[in-house]
Parts: C-alpha cells; structure tokens; sequence
C-alpha cells in the first residue's frame, strides 16, 4: 500500500510569506533541519540555484521547484510558484500540476492583487482552497474585516477553523475553534514552543468575538470545501511557528487525493493501471556543468517504475526512464518508484516539452495546459550576426520551457518574441548572455499582441493566412499565428474573417 498523497502549491502576493511558510511546513514535516534554508534572499537559496543569475540579482525566486516531504504517514509534495507577478504563465501551468492551494495573506494588507489572480486561476480548475491569514503576530486588520474581505473578493464561504487571541503588542496565542485550546507564545521569541493551554481563559472582547463568529460564518463542510465552493481559514504566523503545524494537518484530513484529470479520449483516474502523466515545466541547464534538461512530470495513474520506456503522445518514440529525480527537500534522489500525484524529473535532451503527455501506450493526451496570447511583443536584434543557429536555438529552447514564445513571421528574418510579463525580457537576454554566449538586443516590434488562428475548413486559414502574410507567423511547433497591431484590430480582422477562430490560448 502506498501512503496517500497530498498535491499542493502555495499561492500568494509576493511578501506575504510564502518562502517563511514553505520553510517551515518543511520543517515541521521533518524535511530539513535547520530553519532558514529556503529563504528566498540569502547565501542559502543562492546555494541551490545559483545557475540562475538573475535570480541573485533580483532576489527573487524565477523558477518554480518540487519539494516532498512525509507526515504522520502521508506524503506531500509542495510545488513552489514563483511569486512575482510576471511569471504568471509559469505560475498557472504549475497550478495545472496540483490537486489543492493554500492561499497566504498577510493579516495587514489581506487580498492583494496577485492572490487573486492566482485564485482564479484555481477556480477555474476548481482546485480547493486553504486560507492561512498570516504575520498575526504583527498589527492586522481585525479578523472579520479579513473574513469578510475573502468572502467577498473571491466569492467563497469562509469557515473560520481558528481565531487570533489578539494581534500585534496584544497577541497572546492562537485559538483552535475545533478544541477550544490556545496555543500560546512564549520566551522573548514570542514564538510558538509547543505550550498549549488546555483550559484558557479568553479576554472579553476576544471572547465576544469568537462567539459572533461561529454564529456568522459557515461551518467547515469538507464537501463544499473540496468542491470549491469554501476555504477553511486558519490564523497563523509563520514566522513564530504558529498555525504551521495545525495547516500541514489540515492538508492531510482534508485536502483531496489525486484527483481525475481532464484527457481525451476520456479523464484518467488515477486508479488507472496504466502509467500516464503530463509535462507542466521544463527547466534547462540546471546543473551548469551539463547541457541537461529537467521535465517536470506529473504522474496522473499507474505505478511508474525506474527503467520504465513511456512514450510522449503525438512526437517520438518511447524513452526509458533510467534517472528519474524525485525531489525530497533541496536533494535530487533518484526514484525507484512514483505514484499518482508525485512528480519525477526526467532528466532529457530536449525531447519533452510542457504540455506532453507521457504514457506506456502512448493513447491519451492530457488537456488543458495553456499558452497564453503574449502581451508584450519585441524583434530580437543579433549583435553578431554570425550567431544565427545559436540564437535560434537558444529562442527555441527558451520557448520549449516556456520562459518566452517564440514567432518566426512567414516574410523577413525579425524573430519576434512574445511575453506576458516585463522581467521575462530581462531574463531572456541574461540567459541568452550567460547560458548560449550569444549578444542580442530587443527592439520593438511592430505588432502588440498575438492570436493563433484555426479554422474548421482548412481553405478558409488559407485564404486568411494569404490576405494576411505580412502578418503571419508561425510558433515554435509551426502552428499559425496572426501577428496585430492591436486588440482592436484583432477585433476588426475577425469581424471580417467570421470563419477563422482567433485564440488567445493554445493548448497542447
Ligand atoms: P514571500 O515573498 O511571500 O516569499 O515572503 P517571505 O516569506 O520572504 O516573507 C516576507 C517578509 O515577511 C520577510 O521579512 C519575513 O521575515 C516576514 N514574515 C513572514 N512571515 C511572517 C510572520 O508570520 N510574521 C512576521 N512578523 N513577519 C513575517
């Protein structure tokens, strides 16, 4: 029997404490042994990605990484989204990967921008949601303000689990709403040390408060939970290790197992023997030393064994899978054995790409991860023009990981990148520096954004595509894309062309 498993990612604004809590669940759950190894700014983080340098000159945290660790029996695997709202694409393909979200909010600012784009993101995949209101050790917003604020924003039932004895100078433990008992703070630290008292006695006001509460709010109904439709809320603070223990708890009772996911011909449960899985990241060169490449994959159903030959649907032939990774905490450890819900590293040259789907019998293809329309366009201007084949490459590889998208348009030579968000350009040109020793430039180009185009009668692409050639281009797999000059036009031109579909999305 294997143990159960929990899929999850944390969402969040960046600041509000992710990396703290990522940290910490990890510690708690006994993965590491030192607090302070995941911090986002420190020599630590440095040590573990230090072939991105962009990273260490943002501080902040570009690629999303796996991390598992094991609880009272149950195996969690953590996916870390990046933070920064420019890595959005990134970000919603990981959320593809996971089975359920905890949402952090700082107890001072509440929902911020970010939070909700991400909640979106989850809704529409209607992947439930746990709230941890953190830094209550701090001054906050009252907590019904908080509640309130969630529930209205995002559409929810909350169902309060615990409550804050008072925030900021006045905090004096958290209570849990199920047991009655107060976790208190303690020492100069005002952390949590593992005093609990059995038997508290609240202040009034607080008092009055929990009492207004479990009247007003909706009761914790899993059900209603796992359809998406409420979020527990728990107050915690990270940083003095208060609420970290009762969450990673939370996850283990409630949260739901792998979970059905959406294919054709038909969703593939994981109870499924045959072994099946999708490609939701790609990360290349991490290891500077060696030009590997790094797909993430999901593992939908089936027991996946080492040596394993799977096949990517739709391009290529079987690989074997000698050298999976699994990612216990910071470690790569090879994997013998995966199940539903873990995710493996498969170790390629470039092979796999996000979107994939990977199976023994090479008959179902996983749906639903999107490309989405680049909202800023530049033309890549070659310093040395000798360097063509390097810079194509390094633009598909790119693409292929989906850092940037790639555009190659059917007149002239201006390769035309495409983003979502400003930092991707900056990351481009240092790796196009760093990693593939080539000099470039971005100029702007004359288009703004982007549609794919399709069409159920191939002779109307046609006759778009040639009215249209000085506008068309082609992606990195050779699908078509009508370059415009803006979203008004893309309006005109369909307007016009009322048979040609124009796609902000692609999926693989
Ligand atoms: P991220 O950007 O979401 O990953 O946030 P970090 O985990 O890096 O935290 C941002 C800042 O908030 C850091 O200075 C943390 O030390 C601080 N922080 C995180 N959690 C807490 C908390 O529970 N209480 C207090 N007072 N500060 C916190």
């Amino acid at each position: 029997m294997t143990s159960p498993r929990r899929t999850f990612a944390i969402i969040s604004h960046p600041d509000a404490g992710k990396t703290t809590l990522t940290e910490k669940l990890l510690y708690f759950g006994g993965a590491i042994h030192l607090a302070g190894e995941v911090k986002a700014r420190g020599q630590n983080r440095r040590a573990r990605s230090d072939w991105m340098k962009i990273e260490q000159q943002r501080g902040i945290s570009v690629t999303s990484s796996v991390m598992t660790f094991e609880k009272d029996g149950v195996t969690f695997n953590l996916l870390d989204t990046p933070g920064h709202e420019d890595f959005s694409e990134d970000t919603y393909r990981t959320l593809t990967a996971v089975d359920s979200a905890v949402m952090v909010i700082d107890a001072a600012r509440g929902i911020e921008a970010q939070t909700r784009k991400l909640f979106e993101v989850c809704r529409l995949r209607s992947v439930p949601i746990i709230t941890f209101v953190n830094k209550v050790d701090r001054e906050g917003r009252p907590p019904f303000e908080l509640l309130d604020e969630i529930a209205d924003i995002l559409a929810l039932d909350v169902a309060p689990m615990s409550w804050p004895v008072g925030m900021g100078g006045l905090f004096e433990g958290i209570l849990d709403l199920t047991t009655g008992k107060v976790s208190r703070p303690e020492g100069d630290s005002r952390a949590f040390l593992g005093k609990i008292d059995d038997a508290p006695t609240l202040p009034a006001d607080i008092a009055e408060e929990v009492e207004l509460a479990q009247a007003g709010y909706a009761a914790f109904d899993g059900e209603a939970y796992r359809n998406g439709d409420l979020t527990p809320v728990y107050f915690g603070s990270a940083l003095k290790d208060f609420g970290v223990a009762e969450l990673i708890d939370a996850l283990s009772r409630h949260a739901p197992p792998p979970r059905p996911q959406p294919a054709e011909p038909a969703p593939v449960a994981p109870e499924n023997k045959e072994v099946t899985g999708f490609v939701f990241k790609v990360q290349a060169n991490m290891d500077p030393q060696h030009r590997d490449r790094i797909a993430f994959m999901r593992l939908c159903s089936g027991t996946f064994k080492r040596g394993m030959k799977l096949t990517p649907t739709g391009h290529g032939k079987p690989i074997a899978v000698h050298s999976p990774i699994l990612f216990f905490a910071q470690n790569r450890e090879v994997a013998d054995e995966a199940f539903p819900g873990d995710i493996i590293g498969i170790p390629n040259h470039g092979t796999l790409r996000v979107g994939d789907t990977l199976s023994e019998r090479a008959d179902v293809r996983f749906t639903g991860l999107p490309n989405f329309a680049p909202e800023i366009l530049r033309r890549v201007a070659l310093k040395d023009p000798t360097k063509t084949k390097q810079l194509r490459k390094a633009l598909d590889d790119m693409a292929e990981e989906g850092v940037t998208q790639v555009f190659y348009p059917e007149i002239g030579s201006n390769w035309i990148i495409g983003v979502v968000g400003q930092l991707q350009l900056d990351v481009l040109l240092s790796r196009l520096d760093a990693e593939y020793k080539v000099a470039a430039g971005l100029e702007p180009a004359p288009f703004d954004t982007a549609r794919w185009i399709a069409a159920d009668d191939p002779a109307d692409l046609k006759a778009f595509m040639d009215v249209n050639r000085s506008a068309m281009a082609k992606d990195r797999d050779d699908n078509p894309v009508f370059l415009a000059k803006s979203a008004w036009e893309v309006g005109y031109v369909a307007d016009r062309y009322p048979k040609v579909r124009f796609l902000a999305t692609r999926e693989r």
